[in-house]
């Protein structure tokens, strides 16, 4: 549709419906935009947090230099990515907005969260050649109709000019959802779920990629995608979600 069409026809849906914020309902003031009882639940992560995988700390008393911080587990066992980061944590807000987005439809917020994103990982920009989605299984595609994780991903490469590659990982297996799982549990049903397809690996080789899924749970999911990045040909895999769960003490 042409540019001015389309503003016409968003003006007349926003007489006919007026936007509601996608968190809580209320009427807002322009689509794809929150209600500032939404913005008030919203959990942005700060510094400081480990520079390895972007856990929030919870308490950094008497820690002097916090840029180069690490949390007990990444300095324990680093993982196989080289970084990630989250923009905000994953909470009963954040929750009903990325479900929203997943099951409602809500794409209209799209463009709200590459923002937050490129905030929260503008530091891995100048470091990757590619940015990767975490894949559906097809089987949920066609449910959902769109992939999450590419919408956000597409958005990326529309403000970066990096590359999108919607198809370099494959999910060959459809796993049940993880709601209820225990971290070990999380960790056995994503095993072999991931293949990265052939013809993509020449491509890769030795190349740096940019991962993108919109939540960081247990870490399942995205370490067994980095493993399969990494075999390969990948050189660095960094991570960026839109949440988060959990906090580091120190
Ligand atoms: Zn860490």
């Amino acid at each position: 549709m042409p540019r001015k069409a389309r503003d016409i026809f968003v003006k007349t849906l926003d007489t006919l419906l007026p936007p509601r914020c996608a968190v809580s309902g209320e009427i807002i003031d322009e689509q794809g935009m929150l209600s500032s009882k939404a913005w008030a639940g919203l959990d942005f992560i700060a510094d400081p947090f480990c520079r390895i995988c972007g856990v929030p700390f919870e308490y950094t008393d008497g820690v002097e230099d916090q840029g180069a911080m690490m949390c007990m587990s990444c300095m324990e066992k680093p993982p196989l990515f080289r970084a990630a980061r989250a923009v905000v944590m994953y909470n009963e807000t954040s929750r009903n907005l990325i479900l929203g987005f997943k099951h409602g439809d809500k794409t209209q917020l799209v463009p709200v969260f590459v923002q937050w994103l490129l905030r929260s990982g503008g530091e891995f920009l100048g470091e990757v050649d590619f940015i990767i989605p975490v894949p559906l299984h097809y089987l949920r595609l066609v449910k959902r109709r769109y992939n999450q994780a590419a919408l956000l991903a597409h958005g990326l490469t529309k403000e970066t000019q990096i590359k999108t590659l919607p198809m370099a990982l494959k999910r060959v297996r459809s796993t049940p959802s993880q709601g209820h799982l225990s971290a070990k549990e999380r960790h056995d049903n994503v095993k072999g779920a991931f293949t990265v397809g052939l013809k993509y690996h020449e491509m890769l080789k030795n190349k740096n990629v940019l991962l993108i899924d919109d939540v960081y749970t247990s870490g399942a999911t995205i370490k067994e995608c980095t493993k399969v990045l990494k075999k390969a040909g990948v050189n660095g895999v960094y991570v960026l979600t839109l949440a988060r769960v959990g906090r580091a003490e120190r």
